[in-house]
């Protein structure tokens, strides 16, 4: 059988089963592979086959499993035998896991010998991602490597009894890590208890740097306003929210509201951040997630922070990345020293080595279940199967944002965890890193590499570097179809399908700027069907960051005069404005759906500019979320039929939305009620394209991707009219609407060409 069956407790688990039910056989791991003789009884064998899979470890996702008989061998007894490491088996790396109810247990259970030990693992939790650096996935090939066992823990981790049966991590206060303290300049404290010298600090309103799975957090006091401020100033980050940790599921409920899903989402094994609605009047301070209606919210998932949050008392903390403005989070102890020196007061670190970078997930619950707005930690790098088999070894590099990458074989995407904004130098490294550990990890030496459309993105570039060098093809894959074959491949569709594909941005052969799109096709080729009206990006990049510009170019479109909106841009923009007015400013066009939701973010009265990417869309978003009253009418859209490049496409005509927003705002009516008026209309707007779609002999099939499907409200309503036009949704689970998502869609689209006997 495969699936991640190695390092997840299965082997114990096989041999209590057989011994259990008096079979005679063995099992063994075999390249990521469990292989399993058993004989006896013929009920027994039964009852073998049913609990093998039923009662399997939480960890483990078993992905094949295949059976046949044997002649009988008349062995004497069940054995675990060693790992053979011959053959070219399918190889699985298990994710981190957050400390399992057992060892939580023995971690503050006074008589046990590992009681308050911050690094107490076993084979069903503790850290695997991040400390592996070859397979297979044995002590000696991770950062465990350096400290040897001790006797007792020697004897946990050889015998098949005992749930510490090779958890390769395996450690106690004599021979595993420990922790430490160092000061603000890095020097190191040798006063007393680690521990407790970083709860005195936090108690005392400082930041401290801790040392987690995956890198390091900044803490501080999530109830203190001061605190918080002073964690944004140094850090440099003025607005985008802090994630806070608290105790347990009653702790969240003080501060958000709870439901079952959500609360599923938090204490399971992954352990993500998990957004929930604010409760109005909870003690968090206001700086933490400023003018949002949802607060990132995650529990405890090392024995570190478990002790960490018992200490503090019933305090919740800030835990955000350990960086500056947006980089990648710190996990290096040289660097992080170095980065967050003038950011932490105190660095609560510890000698275990990271070995992989790896970033807390993010996930919504929605009544569905939960949606992975970012896939790190707890889920990477759990395969996703492709509904079409690779002809060869494919590496996919993603876009630019939020960028992951994909290694592929057969029917396997190994889509990476999420490794940051390439732009920035580190990312760019870790981007680098990562596709060279993922190779070598899953010995996948890629024939071919698939790449964004975009000539400028990083990944690009780097796939047409390496492509230089021979022996590799290059297949670039325009943006919006890679996310839209994406969302197929993660709802295990295979369609055909009308895609929406809603984004900020995204390189298209037409020479215009694409991000409000309805493609029409399958994974292996799309058609342009429909698309937003195109109205000028007034500055490219400088629109991004400054919202207030779509809104100028969105009323100029719409033969509104925009110079109202001069008493909130400051003087200096002032001639900008009026050249945007007059039409008279030579700039590209733009369909993109999360400008338009820019525009209508500062006509409701949002902010000129912003300091991270969707800031005016998510402000938006958390202004329309569901708060009691019925559904807002809609402003007014239409649809319109016209030719381009020969072939005929529907335009959703924003201009009557446009002016519509603009009476509101000018009425003085209140930012909610637009929010929520534009959210209803850009739903209608979706849902009646994709009816005309099919009505016109369409699919009846909707995939939607792209960043904007992160947005809940928006998601959720298209979803519901969709139903309501007899049409079926598909949307994102596993991985990201947003680019995080590309890098998996672009192998499914080379998958799907593999089939077509294409490129
Ligand atoms: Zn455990
Ligand atoms: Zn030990
Ligand atoms: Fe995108």
């Amino acid at each position: 059988m495969s699936g991640i069956v190695q390092g997840v407790g299965f082997r114990p688990h096989v041999h209590q089963l057989a011994t259990r039910l008096s079979l005679a056989g063995f099992v063994r791991n075999q390249l990521g592979q469990v292989e399993i003789e058993v004989e006896g009884d013929s009920a027994a064998l039964d009852e073998f086959a049913r609990c093998l899979v039923s009662q399997a470890p939480d960890l483990a996702s078993i992905e094949t499993l295949r059976s046949g008989p044997l002649p009988l061998r008349r062995e004497p007894g069940f054995s675990i035998e060693a790992s053979t490491h011959e053959g070219a088996a399918e190889v699985f790396i298990p994710p981190d896991a957050a400390t399992c109810s057992a060892c939580l247990a023995e971690l503050f259970d006074p008589s046990d010998r590992r009681h308050r030990y911050p690094f107490i693992n076993c084979t069903r939790c503790g850290p695997r991602l991040t400390i592996i650096k070859a397979v297979p996935y044995d002590r000696a090939c991770t950062t465990m490597a350096g400290f040897p066992l001790c006797a007792p823990c020697r004897a946990e981790y050889e015998d098949p009894r005992d749930r510490r049966f090779h958890a390769q991590p395996v450690a106690c206060p004599a021979c595993g890590p420990r922790l430490s303290l160092r000061g603000a300049g890095g020097e190191e404290r040798d006063a007393g208890d680690p521990l407790s010298g970083a709860v005195s600090v936090l108690r005392d309103g400082g930041i401290v740097a801790i040392k987690g799975l995956g890198g390091y957090h900044l803490a501080c006091d999530a109830t203190r306003e001061d605190v918080v401020r002073e964690l944004r100033r140094r850090k440099g980050r003025p607005s985008k929210p802090f994630a806070v940790m608290v105790a347990d599921a009653a702790a969240a409920r003080e501060l958000c509201h709870l439901t079952g899903e959500a609360r599923a989402s938090l204490e399971g094994p992954a352990r993500p951040i998990t957004l929930l609605p604010s409760r109005p009047g909870s003690p968090v301070a206001p700086s933490v997630a400023p003018e949002s209606a949802w607060l990132g919210v995650m529990l405890p998932y090392t024995p570190l922070h478990h002790l960490l949050l018992r200490d503090l008392g019933a305090r919740p903390l800030v835990m955000t990345s350990g960086n500056r403005s947006d980089e990648p989070i710190a996990f290096d102890d040289a660097v992080a020293l170095r980065q967050l020196r003038g950011v932490a007061d105190l660095f609560l670190t510890h000698d275990r080595p990271i070995h992989l970078r790896c970033d807390d997930s993010v996930v919504r619950p929605l009544a569905r279940g939960p949606v992975a707005l970012r896939r790190a930690r707890g889920y990477a790098p759990a395969p996703v199967r492709l509904a079409e088999p690779l002809a060869r070894p494919t590496l996919a590099v993603g876009g630019q944002l939020k960028c992951t990458i994909a290694v592929g074989s057969g029917r396997s995407a190994f889509v990476s965890h999420h490794l940051g904004d390439l732009e920035y130098f580190e990312a760019y490294r870790a981007f680098t890193a990562a596709v060279a550990h993922y190779e070598r990890l899953y010995r996948i030496a890629p024939e071919r590499i698939v790449h964004d459309l975009h000539p400028d993105y990083a990944s690009t570039l780097y796939a047409l570097e390496r492509a230089a060098g021979g022996g590799v093809e290059l297949l670039a894959v325009q943006h919006h179809h890679a996310h839209v074959a994406s969302c197929l491949a993660d709802s295990g569709w295979s369609g055909p399908v009308i895609g929406v594909a809603f984004d900020g941005t995204g390189f298209a052969p037409d020479g215009t700027v694409w991000g409000g799109e309805l493609l029409v096709g399958t994974a292996a080729s799309v058609t342009r069907a429909a698309h937003l009206r195109a109205v000028p990006l007034p500055g490219g990049e400088q629109a991004i960051r400054e919202p207030w510009r779509m809104a100028a170019s969105h009323l100029a479109d719409a033969g509104e005069d925009p110079a109202p909106l001069s008493s909130r841009i400051g003087p200096e923009r002032r001639p900008l404005l009026d050249a945007i007015a007059g039409r008279r400013l030579r700039a590209p066009l733009t369909s993109s759906a999360g400008r338009l939701f820019d525009a209508v973010a500062f006509i409701a009265g949002g902010p000129a500019s912003v300091s991270f990417e969707a800031q005016a869309a998510l402000w938006l978003e958390s202004l329309a979320a569901p708060g009691g009253e019925g559904e807002d009418e809609p402003y007014e859209f239409e649809l319109a039929q016209q030719m381009e490049h020969g072939a005929p496409v529907l335009v959703i005509d924003t201009r009557p939305l446009i002016r519509g927003a603009w009476a509101d705002a000018r009425r003085g009516r209140e930012a909610r009620v637009i929010a929520r008026r534009f959210h209803a209309t850009l739903a209608r707007a979706v849902a009646a394209t994709c009816a005309r779609l099919s009505a016109g002999g369409g699919p009846r099939d909707v995939a939607l991707s792209g960043g904007v499907f992160c947005n809940a409200v928006l998601l959720e309503a298209v979803e519901r009219l969709l139903r309501d036009a007899g049409l079926r949704a598909h949307a994102h689970r596993r991985v990201p609407a947003n680019d995080g998502g590309l890098s998996l869609g672009q192998l499914a689209v080379a998958a799907a060409r593999d089939r077509k006997g294409g490129a």
